[in-house]
């Protein structure tokens, strides 16, 4: 079996994980290893609804469209609360920074 091509995603907001959730629905799953970096520490959510949960409308844990689980399940490496610093297109490489801490990962 041919080896899996990377896509590697910064931002893991609507239209990160929309991106995300429409190549596996095209069956990029078997194709792809998928890689996500989000700044924020947890899965995606629908961020027009925290309106509501500042208004007392919505609980914050109703408005998560891909939990954390979800990634698991669906074989993709979420990197949550990891903020992307610099990428170098040309040489498939990026830096990402989580805390003081910073690593650098090629695709
Ligand atoms: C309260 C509120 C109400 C809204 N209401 C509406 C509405 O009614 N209708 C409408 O059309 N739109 C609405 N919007 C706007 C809508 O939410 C945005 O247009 C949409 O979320 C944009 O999606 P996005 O994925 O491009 O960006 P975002 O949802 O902002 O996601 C970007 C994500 O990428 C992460 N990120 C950014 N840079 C990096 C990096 N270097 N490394 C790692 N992670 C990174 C961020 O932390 C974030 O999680 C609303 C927004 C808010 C806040």
């Amino acid at each position: 079996m041919a080896e899996k091509q990377k896509i590697v995603v910064v931002g893991n907001g609507m239209a990160g994980a929309r991106f995300v959730e429409e190549v596996l629905s095209l069956g990029g799953q078997d194709q792809y290893d998928i890689t996500v970096f989000g700044e924020e520490p947890y899965g995606n959510y629908n961020r027009i609804l925290l309106s509501g949960v500042l208004a007392g409308t919505h609980d914050a844990k109703d408005i998560f469209i891909n939990p954390l689980p979800w990634y698991e399940e669906n074989d993709i490496t979420l990197h949550a609360g990891v903020r992307v610093i610099a990428s170098t297109e040309s040489r498939r490489r990026l830096t990402a920074r989580a805390g003081f801490s910073c690593h650098t990962t090629s695709w």
